[in-house]
């Protein structure tokens, strides 16, 4: 009896690593966790692949990267859709992404040699230098919401640099993440120098401590960064995290008001909101405030919300039904918590994760909408008395990603930028994205910077060689 109740248990246990079409809500495809077994034999395979690859030269490491880059665009529309079947983007987004991915690896194999060339050092007595060295087996744990973009900036610098990497992705993008390691493949890449891993979230933590594995990052929500992190420290290894973040995007009295409302409005919809860099919240003037609402509330209205795939459509459904219940829950949240409900709130009468663009106004301290990181299409608009309120508000947050400043004189705004505690600012744009740019935070939304020549010292012993004489002084 008891055996036989055990064994009905396991006949009905699913895998958490699963395709479920957001527009749909319907099952698409499953994939096995895998074995402790065979998870050592990966781990085995990138440690002595790495044993190879970081004897290999900058030219060899590039013509890798090149390769994937050509692959990545003549595959992108098959890889866009993989993105839209998987967790729902526009179909448009995802081949812009894929083609962003496309020249970040081409980014890191035409520059990686001259950023990792040795770097001279001033010093009194003989000469000195900083040489650059791959660590090894680094594991990398990456989200759901640009699934080959936050493979690529991680991989792309590292696999450079002479690293291997494990690629731990989140469990509803596991076609994607698949199919990454086969493109490697596909361009010759020696077996174990990118290999993907299909663990669940609440397990990756465990294999922090694999001595085979020299470094880690993460990208995803506090949560799961903070104990990622605490793992890390208790292993002494080196870490970055990028986490959650809940920007500000602050309208100065001298911006154009009509671009400042679309470029708002319209960036808090890429990706349906749930980008770590998406305008969360919008402060302007009291005075102009009504008038911001209302040009919003205009560009709402006429928003196509359906078919990812569709080239009409504008917003595109959530990642899953659990996301889109956890937004609307937020939106109701708020107004039960005195927030005024402007623009739409409501899901979509139809199957799959849709909801409507939603604009909240009134949000004050105290109120979780105030705090919290709202991943999905809500524009949150605030006003303020003046600048400095529109500044004090802006860094009234624990995150400090991305933001904006909107202003027709760049001076003023370029002042107001360096008020605001994130690592990066953009003026008249929403935060943005450019391999050769740094991206990263400060605050709770993590350490360490990914693309430009930042990211690729992230994960390279950076080491001092020094020529002297032995009667130095020092
Ligand atoms: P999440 O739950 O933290 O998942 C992200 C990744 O971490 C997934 O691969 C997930 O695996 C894994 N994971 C979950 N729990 C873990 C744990 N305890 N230890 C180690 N790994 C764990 O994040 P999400 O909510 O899906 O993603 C959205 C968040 O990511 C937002 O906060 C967003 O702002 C942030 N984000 C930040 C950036 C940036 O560059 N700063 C970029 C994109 C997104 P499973 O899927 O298997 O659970």
């Amino acid at each position: 009896m008891h055996a036989q109740a055990t064994k009905s248990k396991k006949a009905i246990k699913v895998s958490p690593i699963k395709t479920v079409n957001p527009a749909t809500n319907k099952l698409a495809k499953e994939f096995d966790v895998m074995s402790h077994d065979k998870i050592d034999e990966i781990l085995a395979q990138a440690d002595s692949a790495f044993q190879q690859w970081k004897k290999t030269s900058f030219a060899q490491r590039a013509e890798l990267l090149h390769k994937v880059a050509a692959i990545m665009r003549e595959r992108k529309e098959e890889l866009g859709k993989l993105c839209t079947i998987e967790m729902g983007k526009l179909l448009q987004e995802g081949i812009g992404e894929v083609e962003l991915c496309a020249n970040i690896f081409d980014y890191y194999a035409d520059n990686g040699a001259k950023f990792l060339a040795d770097k001279p050092l001033e010093t009194a007595i003989g000469t000195a230098f900083l040489s650059y060295a791959p660590i090894g087996v680094l594991l990398s744990v990456q989200p759901w919401n640009f699934p080959f973009y936050q493979i690529t900036r991680s991989a792309a610098p590292n696999i450079m640099a002479g690293n291997t990497m494990v690629l731990k992705h989140a469990s509803n993008v596991p076609q994607c993440a698949a199919i990454m390691e086969d493109i490697f493949a596909e361009a010759g890449a020696p077996k174990g120098v990118y290999t993907n891993l299909f663990v669940t979230g609440s397990h990756v933590s465990k294999l922090v401590g694999d001595v085979r594995i020299k470094g880690v990052s993460l990208t995803g929500s506090e949560l799961a960064g903070s104990s990622f992190a605490a793992e890390a420290g208790k292993f002494v290894k080196k870490s970055t995290l990028e986490l959650g973040g809940s920007d500000a995007f602050v309208v100065l009295e001298d911006a154009d008001l009509d671009l400042a409302v679309k470029t708002a409005a319209l960036g808090r919809l890429w990706n349906a909101g749930q980008v770590c860099v998406s305008p969360k919240r919008i402060i302007v003037l009291e005075t102009v405030a009504a008038e911001f609402i209302a040009k919003a509330k205009a560009i709402y209205q006429d928003i196509i919300v359906g078919d990812p795939l569709d080239a009409a459509t504008q917003l595109a459904p959530l990642s899953s039904e659990k996301a889109v219940q956890d937004v609307i829950q937020q939106v109701k949240v708020a107004v039960k918590d005195g927030a005024t409900l402007v623009y739409g709130g409501k899901r979509l009468d139809r199957p799959g994760a849709f909801m409507e663009p939603t604009i909240l106004t009134d949000i004050k301290p105290g109120m979780s909408a105030y705090s919290e990181e709202i991943f999905g299409p809500v524009l949150c608009i605030y006003a303020v008395k003046d600048q400095e309120e529109a500044i004090r508000l802006a860094n009234d947050t624990v995150f400090g990603l991305g933001g904006t400043v909107f202003g027709t004189d760049t001076a003023k705004a370029v002042a107001v930028a360096r008020q605001i505690d994130t690592g990066m600012v953009y003026i008249n744009h929403t935060t943005g994205i450019a391999p050769e740019l740094p991206f990263g935070g400060t605050k709770n939304s993590g350490y360490g910077r990914e693309q430009s020549p930042a990211g690729i010292y992230e994960f390279v012993n950076e080491k001092l060689i020094r020529v002297t004489t032995a009667d130095a002084p020092y």
